[in-house]
């Protein structure tokens, strides 16, 4: 049977298919351990919503049913406890993950597990059939249940669908199918044997160690356990990874309210730890600005406030000039005129009849000016249009509330209520203008900080 393991073959009943808007109306849990089950539970739950009625047709479950039942709050640390640091197997594993997920965040519980879908293994291991619907499967297989569409009935035939497959394709066939599943990372030879577990699936910001607590690679996700893992995953290993899994001696997770929050954090870390990967990835970055008349600036020699009325940020001057080269040919702008060479007389672009010829005497420089700044337009740092500074507003169940806070473009800090806020802006030049926040500030909605502070 299924080998030295712990399991949670999961079955709900709902009252639709939306994880959000629906709400479940019956759990049942059996729990295997080494293939022999050891538990099973099952209960009624008041969903609080009404069942519409093509589902009480399918289900048998009546609003009548579940008047007295414990709602899913109730039921949801029990649950919790039950299934908790075991494979959670179902049939259609999404579904049931997700409703679970949501009903016990709804209750205040933070869950984790690893998800097998019975679903992708019967697939994966009899991809000649095209159907692996429950009802395909009891009629391939031979299951039984006396109550089907019940979530106890329904758990019953994914525990014979699992018996039945491995009787057939043999332990070694249904394990390596198992695993392409799960994904099972293999475990970096210095981490502890727990290390990949405890991981949350939310967003967050990761730190990999070292030797000497030397910071390796920093990195973020919306779901920290997945991205974590994925790096030490067979199916997915690059060259840095498997390095990161050769050196990797400790992992450091925070957990961010948003993937704002985890996007910031990430960017501020890896500028104050400065990680060995992440300085690799980046050692081409040089940012630069262009000036109203397309010289190119090392941002290096500007501070936060002098930012706005110039154009970028770009990641290299290499990045700066291929810009300019696109604007000279849209707008017919002059070679010399934007620096981009160094020559006496006529350009290159002028000799391509691209130019319109300031280089040759042929247009005014006011006209070419002209020409310049509609193009650059878009590229225009705009000033920051918030005096007192200005905030993004994030929440989760797991965090409660974050306010990242900024002033000229430039991230102060994040905080747990208006209370931590300070009053007074920070001096100039402890201001630091990150190119990645500046880009990402301008897909968020920012606030002026007045309306939390008075
Ligand atoms: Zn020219």
């Amino acid at each position: 049977m299924l080998n030295m393991e712990r399991i949670a073959i999961v079955d709900l009943e709902t009252t639709g298919m939306d994880p959000l808007r629906d709400r479940i109306t019956e759990v049942a849990v059996i729990l295997l351990d080494d293939g022999q089950e050891v538990a099973r539970w099952q209960t009624l739950v008041n969903p609080l919503v009404g069942i519409p009625a093509q589902i009480q047709s399918i289900t048998g479950i009546t609003p009548a049913m579940v008047r007295g039942a414990p709602s899913f709050d109730q039921i949801a640390e029990f649950l919790v406890e039950k299934i908790k640091g075991r494979i959670f197997v179902a049939h259609n594993a999404r579904f049931d993950y997700g409703f679970i997920k949501q009903g016990l965040t709804r209750a205040g519980l933070s869950f984790t597990a690893d998800v097998l879908c019975s679903v992708r293994l019967s697939r994966r291991l009899e991809p000649q059939h095209a159907s692996h619907s429950l009802d395909s499967l009891i009629e391939r297989h031979r299951l039984h249940t006396e109550y089907r569409h019940r979530a106890m009935g329904d758990a019953e035939l994914v525990v014979q669908l699992l018996n039945v497959l491995q009787r057939r394709h043999g332990h070694e066939a249904f394990n390596a199918a198992k695993h392409r599943i799960l994904k099972t990372p293999s475990l970096p030879p210095h981490l502890p044997i727990d290390a990949l577990d405890s991981i949350p699936d939310c967003p967050g910001v990761y730190v990999f160690y070292g030797v000497n607590e030397q910071p390796l690679y920093i990195g973020k996700s919306i779901n920290l356990r997945e991205r974590v893992r994925s790096h030490f995953s067979n199916d997915y290993r690059n060259a840095n990874d498997a390095r990161l899994s050769a050196e990797i001696r400790r992992i450091q997770t925070h957990v961010c309210a948003g993937e704002f929050g985890a996007l910031l954090l990430e960017a501020n870390w890896i500028r104050e730890r400065l990680p060995t990967l992440n300085k690799a990835l980046r050692k081409n970055e040089q940012w630069v600005v262009v000036d109203t008349t397309g010289q190119i600036v090392p941002m290096a020699q500007l501070n936060s406030s002098q930012l706005p009325g110039f154009f970028g940020p770009f990641s290299s001057k290499r990045g700066a000039k291929s810009v300019l080269e696109g604007l000279a040919a849209e707008y017919q702008l002059c070679w010399t005129g934007l620096g981009l060479e160094k020559r006496e007389g006529a350009c290159f672009g002028f000799q391509l009849k691209k130019c319109a010829g300031l280089c040759v005497g042929l247009e005014a420089s006011s006209s070419h000016q002209a020409r310049l700044s509609q193009g650059l337009a878009k590229w225009e740092i705009p000033r920051f249009a918030f005096a007192g500074g200005a905030f993004v507003h994030e929440h989760s169940v797991l965090t409660g509330d974050r306010f990242h806070v900024f002033y000229d473009w430039c991230f102060v800090g994040t905080y747990t209520s208006k209370e931590q806020i300070p009053k007074t802006p920070p001096p100039t030049d402890q201001l630091s203008f990150e190119p990645s926040v500046f880009r990402l500030l301008s897909k968020v909605d920012l606030q002026p900080l007045e309306v939390l502070v008075t």
